[in-house]
């Protein structure tokens, strides 16, 4: 029996479970050749770009996409730009079916006053730059000044703000990028605030990330107990487990008492951003909160208040997603992942999703599209696809190259350098 041609356009969690609930749906007697699109030469997305670099735990996902990559049918065709490179027309003219697993990549604004001066930068841009994202590699990030401010109070302000405070030597036997890993040797940056335009019982981060806090090495963890009070008293009685946990853990570390560490990670809660002050350069926020206006002084803003979907090749925008149906868009074109139901969940979440989306997909399959070589026309077009093997080579010497230095790779952040690796910009389409 020939197998249905199937595009992933984004070889992020979301992309890789989508090929996973494919494979698995094999048992039911269909095929599937399975054809992954990545932008950059490297897939993973942000399991290698956007998880914390001291977390790596949780890139340990990567076997699992490891293992998906191995089966039968399907192929990766890296460092190709649908949109660009190739049309999403085409695709869906060339497949029986294209799922869009692109994510939602930009950070979303702020929509205040003074967002545009320098230093003023957001959660995705920085979060690209510490991972060594190819395109923020060279993100000006300046970290002369000594107080910084995270705005939101997720699990990225959670990341930003202890990658911010910790002991850089934390980071020297990780995967974080080197360019990233020299500039917070070399920060000044002593302060860090954490932001919450509302009180502590609506955070948005996990008690299990607010625990970790109590690990870092040499970081005073301030937050006041009178905002923990009232938090606790305006949650009341019938209060979600998740929040009793969270509020739990807050009071424990409100109730420490405080050390001569030389740097802080303070907790604000009820501070509504109102305007971004400086001249040229970030100097100070101007928050609302219940006391008045207050205006706190600093020298760099990270933005962590959510991530927002780009333009892709004319689909409609919901909010902070891809309007669709269940998954569905419209013909034989789905969406998966953070695209299809905006920037909330972990990484797991898009398990049980990508499955409800692919089965909803192989019910609706239509008689099968004549097979076109997508990869040739690519290749015909100059378009240097960056194949498994390829991927192989450059993922086998960043681990040996960080290995060599106790780390568990050292990442090339230059597409050049990637290239090269694996043959030159013209590369081989050997093996
Ligand atoms: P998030 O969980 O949605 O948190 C966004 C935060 O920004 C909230 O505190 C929100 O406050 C605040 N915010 C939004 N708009 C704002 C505004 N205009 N002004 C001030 N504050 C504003 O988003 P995220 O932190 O980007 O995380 C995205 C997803 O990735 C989450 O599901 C998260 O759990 C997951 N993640 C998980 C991990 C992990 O497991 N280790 C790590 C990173 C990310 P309001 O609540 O008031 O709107």
């Amino acid at each position: 029996m020939s197998a249905y041609h199937i595009a992933i356009v984004g070889a992020g969690p979301a992309g890789y479970f989508a090929a996973q609930a494919l494979q698995d749906l094999e048992s039911n007697g269909c095929q599937f050749a399975i054809d992954m699109f990545e932008k950059l030469p490297t897939p993973w997305g942000l399991v290698r770009s956007g998880v914390a670099p001291d977390h790596p735990k949780i890139k340990s996902v990567s076997k699992v996409f490891e293992r998906i990559a191995t089966q039968d049918g399907f192929r990766l065709l890296a460092n190709v730009n649908v949109g660009v490179d190739i049309s999403l027309d085409e695709l869906q003219a060339s497949y029986d079916a294209v799922v869009v697993a692109i994510g939602t990549p930009k950070g979303k604004s702020l929509g205040i006053p003074g967002e545009g001066l320098k230093n003023v930068i957001s959660s995705a841009e920085f979060v690209y730059w510490y991972n060594g994202h190819p395109e923020y590699c060279d993100l000006d990030v300046d970290l002369s000044g000594s107080r910084a401010i995270v705005i939101g109070a997720g699990n990225v302000a959670m990341d930003v703000g202890r990658i911010l405070s910790l002991d850089p030597k934390e980071l020297d036997y990780t995967d974080i990028a080197e360019h990233s890993l020299k500039a917070l040797h070399t920060s000044n940056i002593r302060s860090v605030d954490i932001v919450a335009r509302r009180g502590a019982e609506r955070v948005a981060f996990t008690s299990s990330e607010l625990r970790d806090l109590q690990h870092i090495a040499s970081v005073d963890v301030k937050i006041r107990m009178n905002d923990i009070e009232r938090a606790i008293e305006r949650a009341g009685e019938s209060i979600e487990k998740h929040v009793q946990s969270n509020l739990d853990t807050m009071k424990m570390i409100a109730g420490k008492s405080e050390s001569a560490y030389p740097k802080s990670l303070r907790f604000l809660f009820e501070h509504r951003p109102l305007n971004i002050n400086g001249d040229g350069r970030v100097e100070s926020v101007t928050f609302n909160t219940p006391k008045g206006l207050v205006e706190v002084p600093c020298d760099l803003v990270i933005t962590a208040i959510g991530y927002a979907p780009t333009d892709f090749s004319g689909l409609s925008l919901e909010a902070d997603h891809y309007d669709n149906e269940d998954g569905w868009i419209r013909d034989n074109l789905y969406v998966v992942g953070w695209a299809k139901r905006g920037p909330q969940g972990v990484i797991g979440s898009n398990k049980s999703d990508a499955t409800k989306v692919m089965t909803q997909l192989v019910n609706s399959l239509a008689s099968r599209k004549s097979n076109v070589d997508v990869l040739a026309q690519l290749l015909k077009r100059g378009v240097r696809v960056v194949l498994q093997h390829d991927w192989d080579t450059i993922n086998a010497t960043e681990i040996k190259n960080g290995n060599k230095l106790g780390r568990p790779r050292l990442k090339f952040t230059r597409v050049e350098e990637m290239l090269l690796i694996c043959g030159g910009a013209n590369g081989s389409l050997e093996k």
